[in-house]
């Protein structure tokens, strides 16, 4: 369904400048970022403000998510040198606020736990009072994977799980919901100080009363925040918007989201799990 974005989607122009630069310094640290290879709609404003989401563990995922624009493949082996390029462009942009993210290597036996091991721990040594968020996958529900990952101590431990389970088959098959609803009551067992995130896209043909139900979920779960964002089709070939959902839609569900207890939430159609991450942690802990 290709279709005139609705007016709500009306975004300041890039600034080619902005780009250039920050793409320049990915390039030069061989560093990916998920506002690159997600088409994020928010890079421009991310990157005006120096901040971006990083992706670790390559660019090539080892899922095929139907709604996802990350390249699927066979990923190259694990770069050992990436913590140290991302405190190298963490440092260059002088953030105190990271958001560290992955591609899903179920390839390897941990998923990948030790590198946002490895990169939080150097960011922690190197960065005295940095605070650091990771996104990550769902480590096919290893504990001691996530063990580790919880052992580093990042503030906020941000899982997506993405849409509604009726969904999972079309939208991202090689996934589990119930798998991705015990990371957070996991995380909570191990250190309840870690701050628990998820997220959803709508519009990918979800109601309203499976959202909701998602949402119960998450808060059974210990789920703190929650994220919500229009679904946007990166290309023919991924899977079909079914509609876009108005902003009253999306402020409605933010109350119902707070009536259930989450500590915050972001919803909107721009918004994304990263998106202003650092303002949504500083509003959790206020
Ligand atoms: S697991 Fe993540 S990066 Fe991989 S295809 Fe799915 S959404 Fe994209």
């Amino acid at each position: 369904m290709k279709t005139r974005l609705p007016p709500w989607f009306k975004q300041k122009l890039l600034d080619p400048q902005v780009m250039l630069t920050m793409e320049g310094l990915l390039d030069r640290l061989s560093l990916h970022t998920i506002c690159q290879s997600a088409l994020c709609p928010n890079i421009g404003e991310c990157f005006s403000r120096k901040t971006a989401t990083f992706l670790i563990l390559g660019d090539v995922c080892t899922r095929h998510c139907r709604f996802c624009a990350v390249k699927k493949g066979q990923p190259l082996p694990v770069d050992e040198k990436e913590p140290q390029h991302l405190l190298k462009a963490v440092e260059t942009l002088n953030l105190r606020y990271v958001v560290i993210t992955s591609v899903t290597r179920d390839d390897l036996a941990d998923g990948g736990a030790s590198q946002f091991v490895r990169a939080i721990n150097i960011l922690r040594e190197k960065r005295k009072g940095i605070l650091v968020e990771v996104l990550i996958p769902d480590f096919l529900g290893s504990v001691e994977a996530l063990r580790a990952v919880v052992q580093a101590c990042p503030q906020i431990i941000n899982h997506n799980v993405e849409t509604v389970p009726r969904l999972y088959p079309e939208v991202r098959p090689e996934a589990d919901y119930r798998r991705s609803l015990r990371t957070f009551p996991t995380v909570k067992d191990l250190n309840p100080e870690i701050i628990t995130k998820s997220g959803l896209m709508l519009g990918l043909g979800e109601t309203k009363e499976e959202v909701v139900r998602v949402m119960k979920d998450l808060r059974e779960a210990d789920c703190e925040l929650l994220t919500l964002g229009q679904y946007l089709q990166p290309s023919s070939k991924h899977h079909p918007i079914a509609r876009y959902v108005s902003p009253g839609e999306f402020s409605e569900f933010k109350d119902i989201g707070k009536d259930l207890g989450f500590a915050e939430v972001a919803s909107a159609p721009l918004v994304r799990s990263s998106f202003k991450a650092a303002e949504l942690y500083t509003k959790a802990k206020s």
